[in-house]
């Protein structure tokens, strides 16, 4: 049994350095039992040792609110109440601006701190953040800073370009669109879990000026914990027009290679099983009129094994400059050759370096300061690039030990493909894989985009097939950081049956809270009952922690009440536990409870 010393000690060792407060009992009165699945689950080589009986409470309510008074309580009761309400989810900027009239500026931000903005976002600058920050720590739970200033496009009627369609899937082969491409962009929209803090159109200029603003935040992260996390947008450092233009490219070459592969009978295999034979693809190529130094170019990369798999098959485009000019093909609807996709102009390419300057300027910050840096996903037609930038930023910078942190989305039906595949990559090349697991967060837009434009769906058909592809591929994941402890995942859910399901297969595969190499994340001011057991069980824990002006942040405050609405179930049950808390408190005298620590 996971006893309170061994949950004490292992606190300690909590890469925050947290303190478990003075005179807590810490209970695990529920051991989580360890399901068929779970032994079945995953890849199965993994060493499997005696299952350890490391168990959480997430029904205790003492300990989980422990950290928090009374006042703060009703808040959150309050506040996750009025998250239920349609109107207020609906109507949410007309209320605010009714709000703001009736009682002036001054008086409706302080009305904000003492709701919305009190209970999801830290405060308003990096001093301010730092009292909340200290209490987390020392009930065990660390952060993850995330400035959170945005431009509320979300509310602008978004114009979808064609390029954007191209780029899920729509057009054929060799198409490229940056001729019908319109200014506007299809960047936000209804359903982001911080949609709203993507940058629409930001100049050379201002993506500098967000990356000073991410220096800073990293900053603050270092000053406040001992290896903190700092989350960073990649559409804030480089115009999303161009990470869609290169999604585009990323897709296209993805896409034909499932095409060849299937050509060559693969279909149905694992993406990073399949290879394609050399001469057969030569021959393919050559028998559809494909033009250009193809041979050569395949054979300089792979002579000895006549073999080319998707990872090598990426690494072609690595040279973006010639890979144009080396392939032509038939493009199958017009009947005619062209080109598989055009090169950057010479001032998109030095755009691309200059996003790639911004994050290695980000990521040596992140190394001075001991901070991880957590690059978000975003959109699926902005993905792709944002994937391949992070992938190559973590190749320079994972290798001694996993600093730069890739997220991906398991609602997408390409989720297990593309994260395997990062995987394999990571071991070829010998770096350290390191990713945050979501769910994901644009669903609605996703699927408006895709039935507007029509072009496949790129989400899950429903709930149960995005929790399969979680916990599939966290399972894969959690199998080989069981076998190498080089990679590192963070869960980041508020679901309790994947934090769970986690648990169940830690103790399975025997790793243990105190080696972090496995960690968990939630949002600030949600379901604190699942985070602080955790922390205070000595597992590794983040909280999101926004910031920034009041003003600035509506946008995301906006966010965070459709959120709550999505999660019905998780809400209704952290509502129960916050009254019986304070009733708890109530009948035990308790009610003036001061958080110690
Ligand atoms: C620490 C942290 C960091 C995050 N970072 C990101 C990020 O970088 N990028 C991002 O996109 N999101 C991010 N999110 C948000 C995340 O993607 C989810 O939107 C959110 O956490 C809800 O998922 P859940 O597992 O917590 O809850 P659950 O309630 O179990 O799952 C809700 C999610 O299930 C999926 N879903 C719901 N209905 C359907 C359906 N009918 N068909 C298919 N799928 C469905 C959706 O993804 C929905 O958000 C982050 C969340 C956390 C906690």
């Amino acid at each position: 049994m996971f006893t309170a010393t061994r949950a004490a000690a292992a606190a300690a060792a909590a890469p925050w350095g947290a303190r478990v407060p003075c005179g807590r009992r810490l209970r695990s009165t529920v051991p989580l039992s360890t399901s068929t699945d779970d032994r079945s689950g995953g890849r199965g080589p993994a060493r499997s040792r005696s299952p350890s009986t490391i168990s959480v409470d997430f029904t205790e309510t003492r300990g989980a609110y422990k950290s928090k008074d009374s006042l703060e309580l009703l808040r959150s009761l309050v506040v996750l109440k009025l998250c239920s309400y349609d109107v207020m989810v609906e109507k949410n900027q007309e209320i605010m601006d009714l709000g703001k009239t009736i009682l002036g500026q001054k008086a409706f931000d302080q009305l904000l701190k003492m709701t919305f903005y009190g209970q999801f976002v830290a405060g308003e600058d990096q001093n301010a953040i730092k009292p909340l920050i200290e209490k987390n720590r020392a009930f065990g739970v660390g952060s993850v800073l995330d400035y959170s200033v945005e431009e509320d496009i979300g509310s602008s009627k978004q114009k979808e370009t064609n390029s954007c369609a191209s780029a899920a899937g729509k057009h054929s082969l060799g198409e490229d669109h940056r001729e019908k491409e319109s200014e506007e962009l299809f960047v936000s929209g209804q359903g982001g879990w911080n949609a709203a803090r993507t940058y629409s159109h930001p100049d050379e200029a201002k993506c500098d000026q967000h990356m000073e603003t991410f220096i800073k935040c990293i900053k603050a992260s270092g000053g406040s914990s001992i290896e903190g996390f700092s989350a960073i947008k990649m559409t804030a450092l480089g115009r999303p027009q161009l990470l869609l233009q290169y999604s585009e490219v990323l897709m296209k070459w993805q896409r034909f290679f499932t095409f060849l592969a299937s050509q060559q009978g693969k279909d149905g295999m694992e993406a990073v099983e399949q290879r394609l034979e050399l001469t057969q693809l030569q021959d393919f190529l050559t028998k559809v009129g494909a033009k250009g130094d193809f041979h050569g170019w395949f054979t300089g990369k792979q002579e000895s094994t006549g073999l080319i798999d998707i990872l090598d098959w990426k690494s072609l485009l690595d040279d973006r400059e010639n890979a144009s000019d080396l392939l032509v093909v038939p493009n199958l609807e017009l009947g005619e050759l062209e080109p598989l996709f055009k090169k950057f102009r010479t001032d998109e390419e030095k755009e691309m370096k200059r996003i790639m300057q911004r994050l290695d300027v980000l990521a040596k910050h992140a190394v001075e300061n001991g901070v991880r840096l957590m690059v978000d996903a975003e959109q699926t037609y902005l993905q792709p690039a944002i994937s391949k930038l992070t992938v190559d930023l973590q190749r320079l910078q994972n290798r001694e030990k996993p600093v730069i942190f890739n997220t991906y989305q398991c609602y997408l039906k390409e989720a297990y493909d593309s994260m395997t595949a990062d995987v394999q990559l990571s071991k070829r090349e010998g770096w350290h894989f390191a990713a945050k697991l979501v769910r994901g967060a644009y669903m609605d837009q996703e699927r408006e985009r895709a039935a507007e434009i029509g072009y496949e769906d790129p989400i899950n058909p429903d709930y149960e097939a995005t929790s399969r592809m979680y916990h599939r591929c966290l399972d894969y994941l959690l199998d080989e950081i069981a076998l190498n402890r080089r990679a590192r995942v963070m869960v980041a859910s508020h679901n309790e049956d994947t934090v769970k399901h986690t648990l169940r297969r830690m103790n399975t595969l025997g790793l243990l809270p105190r080696e972090n190499l496995v960690y968990f994340g939630q949002l600030l001011g949600m379901c604190d009952q699942i985070s602080f057991p955790l922390g205070q069980a000595g597992f590794a824990v983040y909280k999101y922690v926004p910031y920034g002006p009041v003003s600035e942040v509506m946008p995301y405050l906006s966010r965070r009440a459709q959120e709550n609405r999505g999660f019905m179930k998780g809400v209704q049950k952290e509502r129960e536990l916050l009254w019986k808390e304070l009733k708890r408190r109530l009948a035990s005298g308790e009610l003036l409870h001061r958080p110690l620590y």
